[in-house]
């Protein structure tokens, strides 16, 4: 018999709102899909093909857990965001047929060390080490679409130490949710267990040590973690 050579890693998972856990295959980010977020990133808001980029599924940071000032930045952002979980995988998914791959929504942060993130556009490399660093997406309890539907409009707004800092509307994403579902599912074979983080609204800004984030979506419900 052939062993690991040593123990393999548990399987990262999303707790569901009823009590039991989606396990996570893969992340999967879209880049710039509200047109406000667009603008204040110095882009294009017009509608080009949407772009990905990923996180590591360990990078998760389940819903109420302290997140650790990443090392290395001085400029962690927030990205609040409506989070999809894949139920059911394929290629080539029809616009028409991509919700009934979803089995899940949840509220989820992509945080941003901003200031590598920009060094590396500048440079034209990677962003893994902005986007992709340890407990960069703190995400909240899964919402089964078989409870709450498919949520495509709705508040999505973030506060941070109790203030609005991040506030817009689901139906402003410049690709929606079925959209996005096709066009990636054309760039690799989804497959039960993915996420896909939908991209965040205007007004990004940097967070500090003790800073409490809140995060809401409609209908699907809350992520928070404090800067420690
Ligand atoms: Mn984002």
């Amino acid at each position: 018999m052939i062993d690991y050579v040593f123990a393999p890693p548990g399987i990262a998972s999303v707790l569901v709102a009823e009590g039991a856990l989606f396990p996570v295959r893969r992340v999967f980010c879209v880049g710039r899909n509200y047109a406000e977020h667009a603008r204040e990133m110095g882009s294009d808001p017009n509608r080009e093909p949407p772009f990905f980029f990923m996180k590591p599924a360990d990078a998760l940071l389940l819903n109420d857990a302290d997140m650790p000032y990443p090392p290395q930045s001085t400029q962690l952002h927030h990205e609040m965001e409506l989070v999809v979980g894949i139920g059911a995988g394929g290629a080539n998914i029809a616009e028409a047929d991509a919700l009934n791959h979803v089995w899940g929504y949840a509220a989820g942060l992509d945080m941003t060390r901003r200031d590598l993130q920009n060094a590396a556009k500048k440079e034209g490399k990677p962003w893994d080490m902005g986007k992709g660093f340890d407990h960069s997406a703190p995400i909240g309890l899964m919402a089964p679409a078989s409870r709450i539907g498919h949520p495509a409009s709705g508040l999505i707004e973030l506060k941070v130490n109790g203030t609005v800092r991040q506030t817009s509307d689901l139906s402003k994403m410049i690709w929606s949710v079925p959209e996005t579902i096709a066009y990636l599912s054309r760039l690799v074979t989804l497959a039960p267990g993915d996420l896909i983080f939908t991209g965040t609204p205007e007004n990004v800004a940097a967070v500090q040590r003790g800073d409490l984030l809140e995060g809401v979506v409609e209908s699907v419900g809350t992520v928070r973690t404090r800067i420690v």
